[in-house]
């Protein structure tokens, strides 16, 4: 058993996963068939084809060779891991050197992104990375900055003046070349990662999203330096930052593991206004019911 999953949904997005600071991290968005981070590979994780990892941290990246592993033992087709351009040819040599250990290099598509270059998943959908700002120092001192990601739905509009016409009249606009649609973005998730503060709160597909997920890891007064020093966000940074967002729901993640949810909850409260506190929970505080259905043989009901 992993650690506790939770579960939200907030009209077309639905998010299940488990994010706890030092111990593990992933959000999967199922119908969306896209997962931000690996945690520890939870049996929830295999399932989705397009994994888009913010960093290296153990927490965030333990799983990436179980992940397709796994895989190729449920007779799945190979995984795609979207990853930060530096850690790229890492991963590759640890998929190798787990091939020493087990015997078996399992099929892997591993592709590098770069903030500001989408990704395009489905005809009407990109992930685009973004920078955040949470530098990882490698053993020779080299840094590698770590991304964030935005799903984002892509919809080709019709311009006010032809919404009338017929289709006939609309395949001979076409046929003379007039463009007759806009691309209008609608934002569904970002996902921040770990990060400190920064611009990257300003881009729309942020702050518009229409639900955030957003990193607060530290709570207690006198944790303002570990946040300083570690490239996090502590709670009251919150105050400044939520009320220039313009996300329907911000779910906080990474929660320190050492700091109860009731206490994160009560310093929360001391930070937002009222309005701005029934947009914000900790993802963690939406706790997973299982379903006795598919409780399996062998594992307790809880
Ligand atoms: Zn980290």
């Amino acid at each position: 058993m992993g650690a506790p999953l939770a579960e939200f949904t907030h009209g077309n997005v639905h998010l299940l996963g488990s994010s706890l600071a030092g111990e593990e991290t992933f959000i999967v968005a199922p119908e969306l068939n896209v997962a931000f981070d690996v945690g520890r590979a939870q049996r929830e994780l295999l399932g989705v084809d397009h994994v888009f990892l913010s960093h290296g941290h153990m927490d965030h990246a333990a799983g990436i060779a179980y992940y397709f592993s796994q895989r190729m033992f449920i007779d799945t087709p190979p995984g795609h891991l979207y990853a930060p351009v530096g850690l790229v040819e890492p991963i590759r040599d640890l998929l190798r050197l787990w091939a020493q250990i087990d015997g078996h290099e399992p099929p892997a598509h591993i592709h590098p992104v770069e903030a500001g270059v989408d990704v395009q998943l489905r005809r009407d959908m990109v992930v685009r990375p973004f920078a955040v700002n949470h530098p990882c120092r490698r053993q020779d001192r080299s840094t590698i900055d770590a991304l964030g990601f935005s799903v984002i739905e892509v919809r080709q509009k019709i311009f006010e003046e032809y919404a009338q016409l017929t289709g006939p009249q609309i395949v001979e606009l076409k046929r003379q070349g007039v463009q007759i649609t806009r691309r209008v973005e609608i934002p569904l998730v970002a996902y921040t990662g770990d990060t400190a503060a920064g611009d990257f709160l300003e881009l729309p597909y942020v702050r518009g999203a229409k639900v955030l997920l957003l990193e607060c890891t530290f709570v207690e007064p006198d944790h303002m330096d570990r946040a300083r020093a570690g490239a996090h966000l502590h709670v009251r940074d919150l105050g400044a930052i939520i009320p220039r967002l313009e996300n329907e729901k911000i779910l906080l993640i990474h929660l320190s593991r050492r700091t109860p949810l009731a206490t994160a909850k009560a310093m929360l409260r001391r930070e937002l206004s009222a309005s701005d506190l029934e947009r914000v929970s900790f993802f963690m505080e939406h706790r997973r019911r299982r379903r006795p259905a598919i409780a399996e043989p062998g594992e307790s009901p809880e």
